[in-house]
């Protein structure tokens, strides 16, 4: 099999076809959103797998339980100085709130925004801003880690604000598979603007009503491998699960259908079995706390030593074609070669590394596999953080069909080439190394406490 020849005809494959694009109408307009435990999520993964299918796998479908979450009714109200009810959104796995306090100000909810507040946050509701400034050296906290620092404060409530414009409300999941201590809300950038506006005069009084519950349910992983001739395994992940209010288009309907194009277009090219098994995996309940990979992981656990490399296709297509970029997490020793790698295809796709806990090559990161994103940096459309991700907002419109196409070609390429050859081998960090690397990061704690760590023996 001619390599260089399968590698022009990967390309040609995905450039002259519109399947990413009518995947993408499918999971969105027909679907209408994909929440965890869903009907709609099981029908996505049905999809998944019909398609798989077509293109000549054999698909399995791993189904798990876990805790999930159903939205109830909620409201957000100013009570002091004056009356104002505000647009938002229970964030999932809140507890049902009826309380009224004050609001305390916490910034980006960073270690020393909550370490300024001090006590002042007991009893209190903590208004905290959704995205973190960029910092060089500094890695931004997840939501959640805001969210606990709050608990941990004595805060009674969390409020969560959405930095940017258009009266755009914010969601996002406060706990993986278990409820939340303390009632969360998602605003927009206006309404938290006028918050903090209200808090220069004075205190503040809000009253927090309604919200969820949690529930037993069912979510699904779909995977499909190519067979190659070694025991070696290349993981290409893409969680198709999204939020309950919004399509979750570019999060992450875009990244799905992008992982489904490089599935076709490997098996349609390929003669002949590659050196590495290429296995693509789609996961559920990604947006409820990783509920999916961190499953795969634990239930494939004997096999992760023989993983050389784990693709995530998370926001893979939010840029525009020509902006691809592989974001290595907590790999800067490999961006040589993944620029190198840009360099022989003739394809300038951006190479940078940037650790971060927030999608699914995090199980496979704490088990010490060199784990990468495929996504863009292009901020042409303004946005900070998430941009669209997480609200009602993140639809199908804000998807370039051209930028599915070129994620596709970057990630298919990417993945012919390390599936192909036997670079990349024996590159997992020891057991010691991941300790010290966590311990810094401070997520060694809570991964001991939930036994993911160490994940694999
Ligand atoms: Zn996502």
């Amino acid at each position: 099999m001619n390599l260089e020849l399968v590698d022009k005809l990967v390309t040609g494959e995905v450039f002259s076809s519109d399947r990413a694009l009518r995947h993408l109408l499918f999971l969105c307009d027909d679907l209408g959103s994909r929440f965890a435990g869903s009907p709609q999520e099981r029908r996505a993964a049905e999809y998944i797998a019909e398609q798989l299918g077509e293109f000549g796998y054999e698909p399995v479908v791993e189904t798990f339980e876990f805790i999930g979450w159903q939205r109830g009714a909620a409201s957000l109200e100013v009570v002091s100085p004056f009356r104002r009810e505000l647009p938002a959104l229970v964030l999932p796995y809140s507890q049902p709130a009826d309380l009224t306090a004050e609001l305390v100000p916490v910034g980006e909810g960073e270690a020393e925004d909550f370490a300024r507040v001090g006590d002042r946050l007991a009893g209190k509701i903590a208004l905290c801003a959704a995205e973190t400034t960029p910092a060089p050296g500094r890695r931004a906290s997840h939501r959640r880690e805001k969210y606990r620092r709050a608990v941990e404060a004595g805060a009674v409530g969390f409020i969560f604000w959405n930095q940017n414009p258009g009266q755009v409300v914010i969601t996002g999941s406060l706990a993986s598979d278990a409820g939340a201590p303390i009632p969360g809300f998602g605003i927009s950038r206006e309404s938290g603007l006028f918050l903090l506006r209200l808090l220069e005069r004075g205190p503040v009084t809000v009253r927090l009503t309604g919200g969820g519950s949690t529930v037993r349910l069912t979510s699904q992983n779909v995977i499909a491998d190519l067979p190659g001739r070694s025991e070696e395994l290349i993981i290409v992940g893409a969680h198709y699960d999204g939020h309950d209010i919004s399509q979750g288009a570019l999060d992450n309907a875009a990244g799905t259908v992008v992982g489904l194009e490089i599935a076709r277009a490997l098996r349609a090219t390929v003669t002949e079995p590659l050196e590495r098994t290429v296995r693509f995996i789609f996961f559920g309940a990604e947006e409820v706390g990783l509920v999916g990979s961190w499953r795969y992981a634990e239930r494939h656990r004997d096999e992760l030593g023989r993983v050389v490399f784990m693709l995530n296709l998370d926001t893979a297509a939010r840029g525009r074609l020509g902006t691809e970029c592989l974001v290595l997490t907590g790999w800067p020793e490999l961006v040589g070669y993944f620029r190198d790698l840009s360099r022989r295809l003739g394809y300038d796709f951006g190479v940078e590394d940037r650790f971060n806990t927030h999608s699914d090559h995090f199980p496979f990161a704490v088990a010490g596999i060199p784990t990468a994103t495929l996504t863009s940096n292009d901020r042409a459309d303004g946005l900070v953080g998430r941009g669209w991700g997480h609200t009602p907002a993140d639809t199908v419109d804000k998807v370039s069909p051209k930028s599915l196409q070129g994620a596709a070609m970057v990630g298919a390429r990417v993945v012919l080439s390390v599936a192909a050859g036997q670079e990349l081998a024996g590159l997992r960090r020891s057991p010691a190394e991941l300790e010290r690397f966590l311990l810094e990061e401070r997520l060694l704690d809570e991964l001991r406490q939930q036994g993911r760590f160490p994940l694999t023996v």
